[in-house]
């Protein structure tokens, strides 16, 4: 259990904090080699927090010769499984020793309610990290049933080195849902967190150390998507790149993996992802309370934020009304406050971009129910939790990610026609359905085409249940025993026995 501390002890915490912003690469923090950094902002206040190394192709090859001597040297890869395990598991305890730190850093750099960073993202990013450890030693390979004169033998062979790169919303988590696996699979890593946060990701990998987790084996190269990123998915020894991010730089990873090496990618991108409440839902009420936190809950900023409510019409108004009453209700301020529910958006190109759909909204003739503005006492990265109804599938804020508080409402009649709007879009992540009809919850759940289906909830899950997308959601699945499949490969050894 982490200790919740009030407002005035974060104010406390966060002005003594020592900010690290150097890469981390071979077991040692380095500054960038062109000594360059740029400015971390906190959204919340728009002052400088420090500079963080500016790294680029240099620094990327320093950082992937550490990873690809670490592999090779088998400190790690041919460590007994029980060991990584161990080793892991120590690190996921000193994730959750250093907590309220590592939660402060998430809050400064994205402007997320401290709540949430200590209740939430620290939680699941620790126990990420301490149920691949755990699992490390837990997964068999295979035997073929061949003829009796031969013994073919499929072991899950690690990759080799491994790129994570992250985005910014829940920077920490989702940096432990690409490096618990590929460690425990035995590879090395370079991670690249997003420019906007990436405090947390270097803090981490001094942790790793005191973890036992050998030198080499973790790197983490800070600096922008176009330098960095690309430099990593362009490298020819870089095996694999795991990426969460937007589907139009998932797409640009496709192509350095062709122009390059023919790297293994993993992807999960964007969504767009549809919430259908049918009138007979067991709990109007909480299927309309769970709509408004699908999507307002960190400021919107959710892969798989339920950003198209569809409502059967017989009960729009109904659910309509009680999902502005919530989101009204919602605290936006102070990040650091632990009352605060909604804080800042991540930077002010985000939050720029979230007001331009809403001018876009009501261009386009839907209806702004309630929010819409920035509150006036906050920086420029607040935004009210806004909802649009009588929005039309074709409308510009029913097809395109957000990435913002802003729900779309639309209605349906039928159940073929909820179906069929959920399914017009290019993104597949994910999906809710709330309805009290069992046969329904199977034919519905079977035609929607996402990665994962909610049935009376929204936005559930568990480290042992796999997440990811069809579609131009991408592609591999993070969480899970299947996570493991991104970061292996099946080898045959066939053994002829004469
Ligand atoms: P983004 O695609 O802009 O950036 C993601 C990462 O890619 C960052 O580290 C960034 O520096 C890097 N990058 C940016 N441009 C690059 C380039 N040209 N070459 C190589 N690397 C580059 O995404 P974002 O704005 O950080 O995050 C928001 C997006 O992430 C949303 O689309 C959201 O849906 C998605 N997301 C998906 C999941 C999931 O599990 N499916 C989870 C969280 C976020």
């Amino acid at each position: 259990m982490i200790e919740k501390p009030d407002l005035a002890t974060w104010q406390t915490m966060a002005a003594g904090l020592q900010l690290e912003g150097r890469a981390f690469v071979d077991g040692a923090y380095v500054p960038a080699l062109s000594g360059e950094t740029f400015d971390s902002i906190n959204p919340a206040t728009g002052k400088t927090l420090g500079a963080i190394a500016a790294g680029n192709a240099a620094d990327v090859e320093a950082a992937v010769r550490s990873a690809r001597r670490a592999f090779e040297s088998g400190v790690w890869s041919k460590m007994s499984p029980s060991d990584r395990g161990r080793r892991l598991v120590r690190f996921a305890d000193l994730v959750e020793k250093h907590a309220r730190e590592l939660a402060l850093l998430e809050t400064l750099d994205m402007g997320k309610p401290i709540s949430d960073s200590l209740s939430v993202d620290l939680p699941l990013s620790i126990t990420c990290l301490r149920w691949f450890g755990e699992a490390a030693d837990k997964v068999y390979d295979e035997i073929a049933p061949t003829p009796g004169s031969a013994v073919a033998m499929m072991r899950r062979a690690p990759l080799g080195v491994v790129a994570a790169v992250v985005p910014w919303n829940f920077p920490l988590m989702m940096a432990c849902w690409k490096i618990a696996p590929i460690l425990a699979a035995g590879n090395t890593v370079v991670l690249k967190p997003a420019e906007q946060s990436s405090y947390s990701a270097i803090r981490i990998a001094a942790l790793a150390i005191e973890a036992g987790i050998p030198e080499g084996v973790l790197n983490v190269v800070p600096g922008k998507g176009e330098t960095v990123g690309r430099a990593l998915g362009l490298h020819p020894d870089v095996d694999c790149v795991a990426f969460t991010g937007s589907t139009e730089v998932g797409k640009l990873f496709m192509q350095y993996s062709g122009q390059s090496n023919l790297k293994r990618v993993g992807l999960e991108c964007g969504g767009k992802s549809p919430n259908i409440i049918f009138a007979d839902a067991p709990d109007l009420k909480a299927a309309a309370v769970a709509a408004a936190w699908g999507i307002f809950y960190n400021q919107g900023e959710v892969c798989n934020a339920g950003s198209r409510l569809l409502v059967e019409q017989s009960v729009r108004d109904e659910v309509v009304e009680i999902v502005v009453e919530t989101g009204k209700a919602m605290r936006v301020g102070d990040p650091l406050d632990p009352a605060t529910q909604i804080g800042a958006l991540g930077d002010t190109k985000q939050a720029s971009r979230v007001m331009e759909y809403i001018a876009i909204g009501r261009r386009e003739g839907a209806r702004l129910v309630s929010g819409g503005t920035r509150p006036s006492n906050l920086s420029d990265c607040f935004i009210e939790p806004t909802v649009f109804d009588t929005v039309l599938p074709e409308m510009k804020i029913a097809k395109e990610e957000i990435f913002g508080p802003v729900l779309s409402v639309m209605s349906f009649n039928d159940e073929d026609e909820a179906v069929r709007i959920a399914n017009d879009t290019i993104y597949g992540l994910a999906a809710g359905l709330w309805t009290r009809d069992v046969n329904r919850t199977f034919r519905v759940s079977d035609k929607l085409q996402a990665g994962v289906v909610w049935v009376n909830c929204f936005d559930h899950g568990h480290i042992s249940s796999p997440f990811g997308g069809f579609k131009q959601s991408g592609f591999g699945r993070d969480k899970s025993l299947h996570a493991l499949d991104k970061y292996t490969d099946i080898k045959t050894t066939w053994i002829n026995l004469g």
